[in-house]
């Protein structure tokens, strides 16, 4: 269990905080990974042209013993699996959305992959939750989460109830 994944999840279709539950469900089962901690769930304005549904986002710690981009496989089968339909069109609804936010502190920069996922700096709905779970964390080009996340402030971001307990 060598490496350490930042996975940020976000939906706004279909139920999204069950979504997000069951996303973190699939994901405690990814062979060789184990799911250590999520953040509390945020409700988020959609972002982008036009009328769309609010999100809900949220970031998770995993361990996992294997490659970013087996990693990226993996999250993706659960995206399909949980009836995402992967279009065309960037701004659109979508049950399920799961990025690998950063791994390690690797730096990553491929046509299928960019590790740290290149909208987290500007995106408080990520910013946010991984405030909560590591709130010193310094991302490998030196910036710290704390400053970008004063710089994005929080509008636009609450917090959902937890129901789970
Ligand atoms: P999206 O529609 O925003 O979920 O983008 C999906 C595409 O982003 C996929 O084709 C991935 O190959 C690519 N991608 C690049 N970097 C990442 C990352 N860090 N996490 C997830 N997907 C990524």
């Amino acid at each position: 269990m060598k490496h350490h994944a930042y996975i940020g999840l976000g939906s706004n279709l279909q139920s999204p905080a069950l979504q997000l539950e069951s996303a973190l469900q699939n994901i405690g089962q990814i062979p060789h990974c184990r799911l250590l901690v999520c953040s509390p769930f945020y409700g988020s304005k959609a972002i982008g042209p036009g009328q769309q549904p609010d999100y809900v986002n949220a970031v998770a710690l995993l361990q996992c013993d294997l490659p970013a981009m087996e990693l990226l496989h993996q999250l993706q089968r659960i995206e399909l699996e949980q009836g995402r339909e992967r279009g065309p069109e960037q701004w659109v609804p979508r049950t399920l959305d799961l990025d690998i936010l950063l791994f390690d502190r690797q730096v990553i920069d491929t046509e299928r992959l960019q590790i740290p996922h290149p909208r987290l700096q500007q995106r408080n709905f990520v910013l946010k939750p991984l405030f909560d779970l590591a709130p010193d964390l310094v991302l490998p080009d030196g910036k710290a989460v704390v400053d970008l996340l004063k710089t994005t402030g929080t509008q636009g971001l609450w917090q959902l109830p937890d129901l789970s307990s």
